[in-house]
């Protein structure tokens, strides 16, 4: 099939590589130059484990190409993506202005019939909106369909190429025959590509994430109150996670949920509500409890300090800035509130991360001299007053804590992520906090 895929950021890459990889002839598009012109040189712009195999392989046998011009890619296509960046507005709202761009130049693009598909994270009812933004710059046929993407940062490929599950929400037959003719290779064991009406499969994106983030909210308000009263919530997620009816997923306290989607979303679904006059009182808490979560490791740092007051001269080693591991995403990184605020109580900051670095130094760059960068996890302890370990890259895991010691001012980690054993640290001299272990 031939495939237009419009925006090639961390979802329409990998969509458009996975189509390509299945056999598609597949042209990206993307309104930044530098992007494109990276990618034609086999450059990646974004870290996302698997992807550059696949783009560099499909590419070499000509089934993935890129270009600027949706005019181009458009005019060959019979089912086009829209992977638009779809970021919150003040209001919480997301920003539709760059899909309904996109929209008007596919629609003037057109050369025959087509499949317009919706893979951005959009408010509910926006199917109807596409299809009015495109109906005036065209006459031919075209059909706007909802296909919200479930793919994880760090596991996209994965993801990708063996869904849980697609959606596909539409009216029309002969757009759901295309969807499933192209989704086919990916279900092959049998998951399911569930139909749904187009707003039901909006709702169902926002549905999936702000259920998501509740449960993380949930963990993130009793590891609070474990640590007001002695309870350890990594066993109190253990004990909850053997329930069938709970599992085992996005359970585990921490520093608080980031990136590009659950913070978003949560808003998004939030304005909707507003909007239509439904209260949305679950996800608004979910949402209010990761604000207070962001801002918990520091309380945790100004608390043991003796006050916010005394973190003045201090200085942090920050391991990990990347909203999540296996990513170089940093839109809403947790990492950012906590530098904000050390920063703001005049301490320092060295921080490092395996892949983040770049993103986050152009971010952090206001900081000037109080943020510096390491070269390596060790070079960041040097003459520290603690660790704070903020992202659970897998090099974190198992470090060597004589070393760590051996280059830290003092014995003292805070570790936003529960990934150290607090009896081992303790028994090798460190003062050791955790979030929600008592
Ligand atoms: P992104 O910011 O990484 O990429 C979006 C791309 O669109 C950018 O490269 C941008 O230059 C390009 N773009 C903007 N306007 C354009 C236009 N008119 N023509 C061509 N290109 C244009 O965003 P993303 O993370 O890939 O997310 C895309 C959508 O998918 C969002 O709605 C997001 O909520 C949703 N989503 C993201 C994830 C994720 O993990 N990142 C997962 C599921 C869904």
């Amino acid at each position: 099939m031939k495939v237009s895929v419009i925006g090639t950021g961390y979802v329409g890459l990998v969509a458009g590589a996975c189509f390509a990889d299945t056999g598609n002839e597949v042209s990206c598009v993307d309104i930044d130059p530098r992007k494109i012109d990276a990618l034609k040189n086999g450059k990646i712009p974004i870290y996302e484990p698997g992807l550059e195999e696949i783009v560099k392989r499909t590419t070499k046998e000509g089934r993935l190409k890129f270009t600027t011009s949706a005019a181009e890619s458009v005019a060959q296509a019979e089912v086009v993506f829209f992977a638009i960046g779809t970021p919150p507005l003040p209001s919480g709202e997301p920003n539709l202005s760059y899909l309904k761009s996109a929209a008007e130049e596919v629609a003037r693009a057109m050369r025959g019939p087509i499949v317009a598909v919706n893979k951005s994270t959009v408010p509910i009812g926006t199917h109807r909106q596409v299809a009015e933004w495109m109906r005036p710059f065209t006459k031919h046929a075209f059909e706007v369909v909802s296909n919200p993407e479930f793919l994880k940062e760090g596991t996209a490929i994965d993801d990708f190429l063996r869904p849980d599950r697609v959606v596909i929400g539409t009216k029309s037959d002969a757009a759901f025959k295309k969807m499933e003719a192209l989704y086919a290779p990916f279900v092959r064991q049998g998951n399911p590509i569930i139909r749904m009406d187009p707003v039901s499969a909006e709702m169902t994106k926002y549905a999936c994430n702000a259920f998501l983030a509740t449960r993380i909210s949930f963990m993130n308000e009793l590891a609070r109150l474990c640590d007001r009263m002695g309870g350890d919530v990594d066993q109190i997620r253990r004990g909850m996670a053997t329930d069938v009816r709970i599992g085992k997923h996005f359970l585990y306290a921490g520093a608080g949920y980031g990136g590009s989607c659950f913070p978003k979303d949560v808003q998004a679904l939030m304005a909707t509500g507003r909007k239509e006059g439904v209260e949305m009182a679950i996800v608004t808490a979910a949402e209010d409890a990761n604000a207070v979560q962001k801002r918990y490791l520091f309380d945790r740092i100004s608390k043991h300090f003796g006050g916010e007051s005394r973190l003045k001269g201090k200085k942090f080693a920050v391991w990990g800035l990347a909203f999540k591991p296996n990513t170089d995403d940093m839109r809403e990184a947790p990492s950012l509130t906590l530098i904000e605020q050390l920063v703001g109580a005049g301490a320092s900051v060295t921080a490092f991360d395996p892949v983040a670095q770049e993103n986050a130094e152009a971010l952090l760059a206001p900081y000037g001299e109080a943020v510096k960068f390491a070269s390596g996890a060790f070079d960041a302890l040097t003459g520290a007053d603690a660790l704070v370990l903020v992202t659970e890259w897998n090099e974190f895991r198992n470090v060597d804590f004589g070393r760590v010691k051996a280059a830290l001012k003092q014995p003292l980690v805070f570790d936003g992520r529960n990934v150290y054993a607090p009896e081992m640290l303790r028994e090798l001299g460190f003062q050791y906090y955790g979030i929600g272990r008592g």
